[in-house]
């Protein structure tokens, strides 16, 4: 096939040297008539051949070696004609053959197109029809008057000198409207073919010249060797293997500036036509096209005027919204936030005033870390939805950033903000449902006030933030920033006075059975940390943990509760009791290095067995640093310590993850527990129940806490939970009020 096509060259060449040293006046009919001829048809059987053996683009290629085949035919017929010297009848049979072309020229440019872009664009097709009406225009003003007073002696003959340039207008406006729809691929079968189309055109323009004009000697060589020329470039554009686009440069693929010279050039041409034609007489079809090309033009300019509105509408709302969740972004917070504080500078500064939500979600990153991206963008998509349900119409919801987000109540005072909050932090506290799990998250939320709090757009955010982390601390779903002061306040002095009453003997233990389901026996209690305030009172551990954690007095925390609860439990078996005690470790002190040995060596000093400590922890932490708090809970198994983990199911509820964590036991969080009986709250049931399931055949020893009533409890030990712990066997006490009792209903 590629020798073809190097025979066809070197025949190309050949014929053109030949043309050029016979200087034109020789007619070889052999040679101009058949070889050429016989060229032809090689190229458009070539062409022909690519359809039958190459699926891609086969119709492109077949119409075009169609196209190709009826234009050599059509040379074939006319060098018959010519056979003798005789002179060609007009219109002859080979004007049939060469009309032909156009209309399979034009399916196979249309199917090219068709298959290099998926739907045009209306604006390409006026470019295109622009380019070709300007183009007929130029044509009927300057050209077609001459072809009609040259060979005007009868009626048909006119009319098959016409078709061609017409034909050429259609041809020429169809390659401009490819190049303008298929630019920036610069695919080189589109190139070929164009050019081919081309060179085709400029033989039927030279040809039209020598017929209207006068021949002259580089027309008679350009008519000659154009047509032979373009048939074997299209023939071989058929061949061209099509280069594979990359991603970026589809992506990138944007209108050229040249895209645009072609119509403009055919506009520039109406405009001319239209001018000539007021000086001297130009024909009315001519007068038309320009016109008609003029009004495209319009349709066009208005086209354009209007997706360049659309267009940078779009980029605007882009530029302002949240991609993920459909929010409005931080950027266009700030921009509300300046035009307000703009508007109170310069108007009474009391006369409105704006509330400022600063919502940041709990356990966010622990979906993330564990569940991946996907299911965190999910739950983000899900909150932006329930975010908008939960404020009223005119507030605006933002998302800042991350798992930061953000609602602005404009005219709302501090107790509008804090209803708001209040039931924005509900909602919040539902859970998600995602494809990979059932998530609850819950957000801390701070309240800022313009302008009282802050009087510029950081100022306020700021104060939110400060707000929205003091909830975080207090264990507090909102918290405004006037009471963060009070309470930054109060934490402080707490926080002076927790150091003396750690030193001074004021923290307390108190211990809350645990209840054995399956024999009624208690002989296991959970040791909860309280602080005998002397001016506040029996605190509990949430009103100082927090504020201990933040100033790192957990680990001195943490060791006089073991110390305290190992001594507890020495002194309960000496008195014959096996009783094993549950201590909560926070996270933080889990993963803190020496937390083991700390713990072994309490253990040693009151000669308490590993077995009859256990060690509560919960999920959070645990999942985000999966690795650290393997060890650490490894470990601690090796020395015969049982690991819980605390508040099951208030965070993330997977019990994928705990089986290759070696714990021992789960404790089902209240908020399960609570609802159990009422009825209402099958899917709680339902979860209870094969947590349970799942987490034995773990083999995961199970307690449910928080039980307040006889029916409860009876539900649980029915659903083989394994221990029970809550108010209705009995409240947290001293050790000296505790009694091991507990009469369970038969
Ligand atoms: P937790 O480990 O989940 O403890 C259970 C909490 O539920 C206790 O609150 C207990 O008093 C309460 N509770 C038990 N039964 C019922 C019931 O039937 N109904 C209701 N409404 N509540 C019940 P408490 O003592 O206020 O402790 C709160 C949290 O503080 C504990 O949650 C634990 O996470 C933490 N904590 C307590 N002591 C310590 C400690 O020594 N160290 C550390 N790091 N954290 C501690
Ligand atoms: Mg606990
Ligand atoms: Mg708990």
């Amino acid at each position: 096939m590629w020798a073809s096509y190097a025979v066809l060259t070197v025949f190309l060449a050949g014929y053109l040297a030949s043309l050029i040293i016979r200087q034109g006046d020789e007619n070889w009919t052999w040679f101009d008539g058949w070889a050429v001829c016989g060229a032809e048809i090689l190229a458009s059987v070539l062409c022909l051949g690519r359809a039958v053996f190459w699926p891609r683009r086969r119709f492109v290629a077949l119409a075009l070696g169609i196209a190709t085949l009826s234009w050599s035919i059509g040379d074939v017929v006319l060098t018959i004609e010519s056979l003798g010297n005789a002179s060609p009848p007009s219109p002859s049979l080979a004007d049939l053959f060469y009309l032909g072309f156009y209309p399979f020229a034009y399916i196979a440019i249309l199917l090219f197109i068709a298959d290099g872009t998926q739907k045009l664009p209306r604006s390409t097709w006026l470019d295109g029809a622009i380019a070709g009406l300007g183009a007929a225009a130029a044509c009927a003003a300057f050209a077609f008057q001459a072809i009609v007073s040259s060979t005007g002696e009868t009626i048909p003959a006119t009319m098959a000198n016409l078709a061609y340039p017409i034909g050429d207008v259609l041809l020429l406006g169809l390659v401009v409207g490819g190049f303008v729809a298929l630019q920036g691929r610069r695919e080189s079968a589109w190139m070929m073919l164009a050019a081919g189309m081309a060179l085709n055109i400029v033989g039927d323009t030279s040809n039209l010249f020598q017929n209207s004009i006068g021949a002259s000697q580089f027309g008679v060589i350009l008519n000659a060797i154009a047509w032979p020329t373009a048939i074997v470039l299209m023939s071989l554009a058929m061949w061209v293997p099509k280069r594979p686009t990359g991603l970026l440069e589809r992506e990138s693929r944007g209108k050229s500036s040249w895209a645009f010279v072609l119509p403009n050039a055919a506009a520039v041409s109406a405009l001319a036509v239209l001018l000539v034609g007021s000086l001297h007489s130009v024909s009315r079809v001519a007068i038309g096209l320009a016109a008609a090309t003029l009004v495209a033009v319009g349709i066009r300019l208005a086209l354009s005027v209007h997706d360049m509105q659309a267009l940078s509408q779009e980029r605007h709302r882009q530029s302002v919204t949240d991609e993920l969740t459909g929010l409005h972004n931080r950027r266009y917070l700030f921009r509300v936030l300046e035009a307000f504080f703009a508007e109170a500078k310069h108007h009474d500064p009391e006369a409105r005033s704006l509330a400022f939500l600063f919502v940041d979600l709990n356990r966010f990153k622990e979906i993330n870390d564990s569940f991946g991206h996907p299911a965190g963008d999910a739950l983000l998509k899900q909150l932006g939805v329930r975010l908008s349900g939960a404020i009223r119409e005119s507030d605006l919801p933002v998302r800042l950033g991350g798992d930061e987000f953000a609602v602005l109540l404009t005219d709302a005072d501090l107790d509008e903000a804090k209803v708001v909050a209040e039931r924005l932090a509900a909602s919040l506290e539902q859970p998600f449902v995602l494809d990979v799990v059932t998530a609850t998250i819950g957000a801390s939320i701070g309240i800022a006030m313009a302008p009282t709090d802050a009087i510029d757009p950081a100022g306020l955010v700021w104060c939110a933030d400060v707000a929205m982390y003091r909830a975080k601390l207090s264990r507090v779903p909102v918290a405004s920033y006037e009471q963060t002061l009070d309470l930054e306040r109060d934490q402080m002095r707490l926080l002076e006075e927790l150091h003396v009453a750690i030193d001074e003997d004021q923290l307390v233990l108190h211990y809350q059975p645990q209840l054995d389901l399956r024999n009624g026996e208690i002989l296991s209690v959970e040791a909860l940390i309280r602080w005998a305030h002397p001016r506040l009172g029996l605190l509990a551990p949430v009103k100082f943990l927090p504020a201990a954690e933040e100033a790192g007095l957990m680990p001195r925390i943490t060791q006089w509760v073991f110390d305290e609860a190992s001594c507890q439990c020495r002194d309960w078996r000496q008195s014959g009791r096996r009783v094993s005690i549950s201590v909560n470790v926070s996270a933080s002190t889990l993963l803190e290095p020496g937390f083991v040995s700390m713990v072994r060596d309490s253990l040693a000093r009151h000669g308490v067995p590993g077995e009859a400590l256990v060690v509560e922890i919960t999920e959070a932490r645990v999942i985000s640093e999966i690795d650290a708090a393997r060890t650490v809970i490894e470990e601690l198994q090796g020395l015969g310590v049982v690991v819980s983990i605390d508040d099951f199911g208030a965070g993330v509820t997977s019990l994928a993850y705990l089986s290759n964590l070696s714990v021992g036991e789960l404790k089902l969080d209240r908020s399960f527990i609570a609802g159990l009986v009422s009825g209402d709250r099958e899917r709680d049931l339902d979860l209870v129940r094969s947590t349970i399931e799942l987490g034995h055949a773990l083999g995961l020893r199970i307690v449910a806490e928080g039980i307040e009533d006889a029916a409860t409890l009876q539900l649980l030990a029915r659903l083989g939970c394994d221990y029970g712990q809550g108010y209705c066997i009995s409240k947290p006490k001293p050790a000296h009020e505790l009694a091991f009792r507990y009469e369970m209903a038969a």
